[in-house]
């Protein structure tokens, strides 16, 4: 068994005070540091102490060092001054006890004095209280420094060449977020915050972020002539009265007290196209809600309309938007459409159809009703699968199932040879859909 004490005397980790404080003796003659900025410079030492403590604590420690030097008169009278205007307390006691004068220190050259307790907790409080007013529970506390300090930092940490200091922005981060956590009850959350408060230093100015909300579920659109977005022409006239987007934004807006509502959706439907069946996965991002606790049930019952209707089963995120938008949309798709033939059609020949169209590859450009918006490429889809229903001898419907991204009216009259293999293509006739509906998304 190892006596303790012996052990820890033998130690090469325990604290080498004299370097300790001939690095503190250094930094002082040349720079005035406050506490909470001469403490950062020795983040490394101690544990659960703050950096005013540690700060003062080095001053302490150097003040006992220099009296002593003082009595063997190794160190001067105009040399205590020096440190004394630096260093402030206990410097200013020890020389005015020793040479009966009051010695003004000089402002801390990083921070100029401004980082205390004090304003650590006023700057805590307009925090919260503006998380508070926007009904934020988990919060991230951001700072934005000058550039100038942030010169000054680094001009001193590497004149001591220190390489456990820490910055000045981590300090306030730290203290003010432990403040509002621990008076105001918010928990800090540095992955997912509901909001971020970003304290300007240069003027103590707060700005607040609010997170969206973001919700994920399924929409189902049981009108036609309803567009996604609000579709406004080039004279500013409106094409259709109505968008699945501003159901939702009416539907929610006020529940949230939101800025915005926004959809994103795995593809989108034609404006002329419902969308039935397992409807559209989409997810509906809350800007700049002040109420971010709605019960999920309530929202349930304000996004349910004859024409457009939701249903949100949790919470999303980024990143689900991004596969829902990318690669989610590629999932298979199913449609129904009805179909007017111009010339008369058989069951054989509607039977010859979906035979040709089993697992059957089809190249499209880029379908000429959307040429003027989008680039003219090729894209090759695949149709799995087509059922068809003769309704009488020109009219059918037809059921397909085919990759996403498929222009399926394009699929039916051919586009001028744009879309091939098309139904005109191979019934020989000209068709036109005429109904549209989408059946199911697949998406996980
Ligand atoms: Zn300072």
């Amino acid at each position: 068994m190892g006596d303790g004490l012996e052990d820890l005397e033998k130690s090469n980790t325990i604290v080498d005070f004299n370097e300790l404080i001939t690095k503190a003796y250094s930094i002082l003659k040349k720079y005035p540091l406050c506490n909470h900025c001469l403490g950062r410079l020795f983040a490394k030492y101690g544990l659960e102490l703050r950096n005013e403590e540690r700060g003062f604590a080095v001053k302490t420690m150097l003040q006992i060092h220099l009296y002593e030097l003082i009595k063997k008169k190794q160190v001067s009278e105009k040399e205590l001054r020096i440190i004394a205007e630096n260093g402030g307390e206990p410097f200013t006691r020890l020389y005015k006890k020793l040479y009966e004068e009051n010695i003004q220190s000089r402002s801390c050259y990083i921070c100029n004095n401004k980082l205390s307790r004090k304003y650590f907790e006023e700057i805590a409080a307009n925090a919260a209280n503006k998380l508070l007013d926007h009904n934020v529970y988990r919060f991230l506390v951001g700072v934005s420094l000058p550039p100038e300090i942030m010169m000054k930092e680094l001009e001193v940490y590497q004149e001591l060449g220190l390489e456990t200091t820490e910055s000045l922005k981590n300090e306030m981060k730290r203290e003010i977020g432990k403040i509002i956590r621990e008076r105001y009850g918010l928990e800090p959350d540095f992955n997912n915050p509901e909001a971020t408060v970003i304290i300007d230093f240069s003027n103590d100015t707060l700005h607040l972020i609010v997170s969206p909300i973001l919700l994920e579920g399924r929409y189902w659109k049981r009108g036609r002539n309803i567009s996604h977005t609000p579709w406004i022409n080039r004279e500013g006239v409106r094409v259709y009265p109505y968008s699945i987007q501003e159901f939702f934004e009416e539907s929610l807006k006020e529940v949230f007290d939101a800025e915005k509502v926004i959809l994103h959706a795995s593809g989108r439907e034609d404006v002329d196209a419902r969308m039935l069946g397992e409807g559209r996965p989409m997810v509906l991002e809350i800007k700049k809600p002040k109420f971010r606790y709605v019960d999920l049930g309530l929202v349930n019952e304000l996004i349910r309309s004859d024409l457009i209707s939701g249903y949100i089963n949790g919470y999303s995120s980024r990143a689900r938007i991004e596969y829902l938008k990318g690669e989610g949309s590629k999932k298979a798709k199913a449609y129904k459409l009805l179909v007017f033939s111009e010339k008369t059609l058989s069951g054989d020949e509607l039977k010859a159809l979906e035979e040709f169209f089993r697992d059957r590859e089809i190249k499209q450009k880029t379908p000429s009703r959307i040429l003027r918006r989008k680039r003219d490429v090729l894209r090759i889809r695949k149709v799995y699968e087509i059922k068809t229903f003769q309704l009488n001898p020109q009219v059918f419907d037809v059921l397909i199932y085919c990759s996403g991204g498929l222009y399926v009216k394009e699929l039916i009259h051919g586009d001028n040879g744009r879309t091939t293999p098309s139904f005109t293509e191979v019934l020989g006739t000209k068709l036109y859909p005429l109904e549209i509906d989408v059946f199911g998304v697949e998406t996980l």
